[in-house]
C-alpha cells in the first residue's frame, strides 16, 4: 500500500440505474415517459448562446422566484440545486453534524447511506415493518437528524401527512428532511407543515413529474433560516450550480401548471391500470402512489425475470437486497410501453389473453 493511500477518502459509491445507449423500453430509473412542458422546448430554441459566455446568476433568482410563487412561499424559503441529489447532499453536509446517528429506513433510497459514509455521519437504519411501512415510534428515539422519502423508494408507499407530522413533531431538536421526489403522484405534501415546524426541510425534483431528469434541477423548501444555512454551504462548495440553460428551462416548466397536472393525471391513470394488469398475472405489489410499482411474483424468481425482460429489451430495476430480493421496480411508462411489457410477461408466463 502506498503511503498516500491512508489519506484518501474511500467511498462505496451509489450505483445509478443503467442508461442504455440503444433503444429499449426503459422502465428502470423512474423517468417520465412524456416530454417536458412545451415552453421548455421554446426556451431552448430561443436560447441565445452568447449567454454561455457569462456565469449564471449564482442565486438562480428567476427560478427561485417562480418556485416560490408556485408553492406560495417566500423566495428566501427556496434553495435550488443540480437535481435533488445535489440538494440532498448539501442538506446532509449542512444539517447532519451531530455525534448521534441520523435515522432513515432500512429499505429506502440507497444514496442516503452513501452520503452518510462520504461525510462520515453516523447513521442507524430503522426497519420498515412487514408491509414495508415506516414505524413512526422508531423515529422518536434520540438521533442526530431524520430523513425519509415520501412516497418511499423503492417501495412506492405513501405515508399520510399525519404520520409524517408525528415524526417531525417528535424531533424538534434535529432537522427532519422529507424527500418528496415522487409526491406529485401521491397525495398531500409536507410543504403544508412548513409554517408549523422550523425543523422541517422538504426536498423535491424536476426529474419526475416535471419530466426533466436530464436537466438536473432539484429544490429544498424550508424556513428562511435553514435555507440561509444551505446557501452558505453551497457558496462554500460551488456557487454556480444552476447553469444558464437550466435557469430558463426550469422557469418555463414551473410556469405551465396545466401541463404539469395533466402529465401527472396520465401517469396515475396508467399506473392504476397497470396494477390491475399485474394482478391478473398473479403479481403482488404494494399500493403504489409513485410513478413506479414495486412488484413480486410468488412463482417467478425476480432476478431471472429481470434478466429475461432485459434480454428482450425491457429494462426494469432489480437490487437483490435483503428483504427485497424477490422484487422488481417497474417505472410507469406510456400505456403503449406498458402494453409491450405485459405482452412479454404473458408470453413468458405462457398465459393467453
Ligand atoms: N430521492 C429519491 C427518493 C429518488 O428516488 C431520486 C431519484 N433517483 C432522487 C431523490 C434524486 O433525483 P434527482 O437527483 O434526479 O432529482
Amino acid at each position: 500500500m502506498k503511503a498516500f493511500e491512508k489519506n484518501i477518502r474511500k467511498v462505496e459509491p451509489y450505483v445509478p440505474g443503467e442508461q442504455p445507449q440503444h433503444k429499449v423500453i426503459k422502465l428502470n430509473t423512474n423517468e417520465n415517459p412524456y416530454p417536458p412542458a412545451p415552453g421548455v422546448e421554446r426556451a431552448l430554441k430561443e436560447f441565445c448562446t452568447d449567454k454561455l459566455r457569462l456565469y449564471p446568476d449564482p442565486a438562480a433568482e428567476v427560478l427561485v422566484k417562480e418556485l416560490a410563487d408556485f408553492y406560495q412561499v417566500k423566495p428566501e424559503q427556496v434553495f435550488v440545486g443540480v437535481g435533488s441529489d445535489d440538494v440532498l447532499s448539501m442538506c446532509f453536509l449542512t444539517f447532519f453534524n451531530s455525534d448521534k446517528p441520523i435515522f432513515f429506513p432500512d429499505i429506502t433510497y440507497s444514496f442516503y447511506k452513501v452520503w452518510a459514509e462520504l461525510y462520515r455521519i453516523p447513521y442507524e437504519c430503522q426497519r420498515l415493518d412487514e408491509d414495508f411501512r415506516i414505524v413512526r415510534e422508531d423515529y422518536y428515539k434520540e438521533n442526530g437528524g431524520v430523513i425519509f422519502p415520501n412516497p418511499n423508494a423503492p417501495t412506492a408507499i405513501y405515508e399520510e401527512l399525519e404520520e409524517v407530522e408525528a415524526i417531525i413533531a417528535h424531533n424538534p431538536d434535529v432537522i427532519v428532511i422529507v424527500d418528496e421526489a415522487y409526491i406529485d403522484f401521491a397525495g398531500r405534501s409536507a410543504l403544508e407543515l412548513l409554517d408549523k415546524y422550523d425543523n422541517l426541510i422538504v426536498v423535491q425534483t424536476f426529474s419526475k413529474a416535471r419530466s426533466m431528469a436530464g436537466m438536473r434541477i432539484g429544490y429544498a423548501v424550508g424556513s428562511p433560516e435553514l435555507i440561509r444555512y444551505l446557501n452558505d454551504a453551497k457558496y462554500s462548495f460551488n456557487s454556480y450550480t444552476i447553469n444558464q440553460i437550466s435557469l430558463v428551462c426550469g422557469t418555463e416548466a414551473v410556469r405551465d401548471k396545466e401541463y404539469f397536472e395533466e402529465g401527472i393525471r396520465k401517469i396515475i391513470k396508467t399506473r392504476e391500470w397497470a396494477k390491475e394488469e399485474l394482478k391478473k398475472l398473479g403479481f403482488i405489489f404494494t399500493d403504489s402512489r409513485a410513478n413506479f410499482i414495486f412488484a413480486s411474483h410468488p412463482h417467478y424468481d425476480a432476478k431471472v425475470l429481470f434478466e429475461a425482460m432485459k434480454e428482450s429489451g425491457i429494462y426494469v430495476r432489480f437490487w437483490g437486497g435483503e428483504r427485497i430480493e424477490q422484487y422488481l421496480r417497474i417505472t410507469v411508462g406510456t400505456r403503449e410501453e406498458m402494453e409491450t411489457m405485459f405482452a412479454f410477461l404473458r408470453k413468458y408466463m405462457k398465459i393467453s389473453e
